[in-house]
């Protein structure tokens, strides 16, 4: 029997990144998973050297390197239609065969697409990813778009045949043409099995969605994602020698080391404050109030984008995690 990948939606919003707490409050614009939005034209920026970042259409931001014999691409789109159109525009740019798809996790926008991929591409994700993939887990979207959109897309005809060629743990560095790209596994974070491609000679990261730089991080609870990890892969990938100059989220334009330092801390001084309210035994209710949580929607299809410092206090409360949490406690789902 197929699994199906069941959807939910989480918006874009326009709200800066200042502080978690800030844009915790700002976030509070009500999205409708019913909305039927059009999606975003596809862009194809032109990063140099053979690199390329299509933005737009339904589902995160794609890479591609043009190598000496082929593509490698990272992510897919949402939709089949929607990674069509991404592979016109590689067509445009070279005649050479897609050879490697790399996934930097699991969720729905960056995985449904993939089918347009021709399929003697050699798959790459991580060993979580494989396995939230195999297991069919929930994904909530991170865009504002109609509900309705993947179900007659690509993930329930996928996923039953979804072999990745590897799924590695740690780190892994792949030689492309004359260019080396470094994997790092730093999962748990957005999900269980975050991947960041990392193209160490440009200073350039694509990091999935570790970041999200309209709004606070989002972390996928239920396939493992965490939110203490996303301060560790955020710190970890701070410090790669050679530094990251440039990184690439899944949901936005690229950023600097600047924004993602500003967003490390951020993330810090909310766990931290969440903390000190967990070891205060506080209540959740106390945590919302304090982060200015509002009151959900109630209308049919209505959503606000989720409160890390809920999903935080929760990870500490409920055991949800796999692994120790901050107080040095073993945690599981
Ligand atoms: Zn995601």
């Amino acid at each position: 029997m197929r699994r199906k990948a069941w959807i939910a939606l989480a918006a874009l919003g326009a709200a800066a990144l200042v502080s978690l707490g800030r844009a915790a409050a700002e976030a509070q614009q009500v999205f409708n998973y019913f909305a039927k939005n059009e999606p975003p034209a596809l862009e194809i920026a032109n990063l140099g050297a053979g690199l390329y970042l299509a933005k737009g259409e339904w589902g995160v931001n794609v890479g591609f390197l043009v190598g000496d014999e082929g593509v490698l691409v990272i992510d897919s789109k949402a939709t089949y239609s929607a990674s069509k159109k991404v592979v016109r525009e590689i067509r445009r740019v070279t005649p050479k065969p897609i050879t490697k798809v790399i996934f930097t996790h699991s969720d729905s926008d960056c995985f449904n697409g993939y089918e347009a991929y021709p399929e003697a591409a050699e798959i790459i994700c991580s060993a979580k990813c494989r396995q939230e993939l195999a297991n069919g887990m929930w994904t909530l979207l991170e865009m504002n778009a109609p509900s309705g959109l993947y179900s007659s897309e690509a993930t329930a005809r996928a996923m039953p045949e979804y072999h990745p060629a590897i799924a590695f743990d740690g780190r892994m560095t792949i030689r492309f043409g004359a260019e080396d790209i470094e994997l790092i596994a730093c999962g748990p974070a957005h999900t269980g099995g975050d991947v960041a491609v990392l193209f160490p000679a440009r200073g350039v990261a694509f990091i999935g969605d570790l970041v999200f730089v309209h709004h606070e991080p989002f972390v996928q609870s239920y396939k493992g994602g965490y939110s203490f990890g996303l301060v560790t892969a955020l710190s970890m990938l701070l410090a790669v020698k050679p530094e990251i100059r440039t990184f690439i989220p899944g949901h936005a334009d690229p950023v600097g080391r600047e924004e993602i330092k500003a967003i490390l801390r951020s993330l810090e001084e909310m766990q931290a404050k969440v903390l000190a309210m967990f070891n205060e035994k506080k209540s959740l209710e106390d945590v919302k109030a304090a982060f200015c949580v509002p009151v959900p929607p109630k209308g049919e299809g209505d959503w606000i984008w989720p409160s890390l410092a809920v999903t935080t206090f929760r990870e500490l409360t409920e055991r949800r995690i796999e692994g120790k949490n901050p107080t040095g406690e073993e945690v599981r789902r």
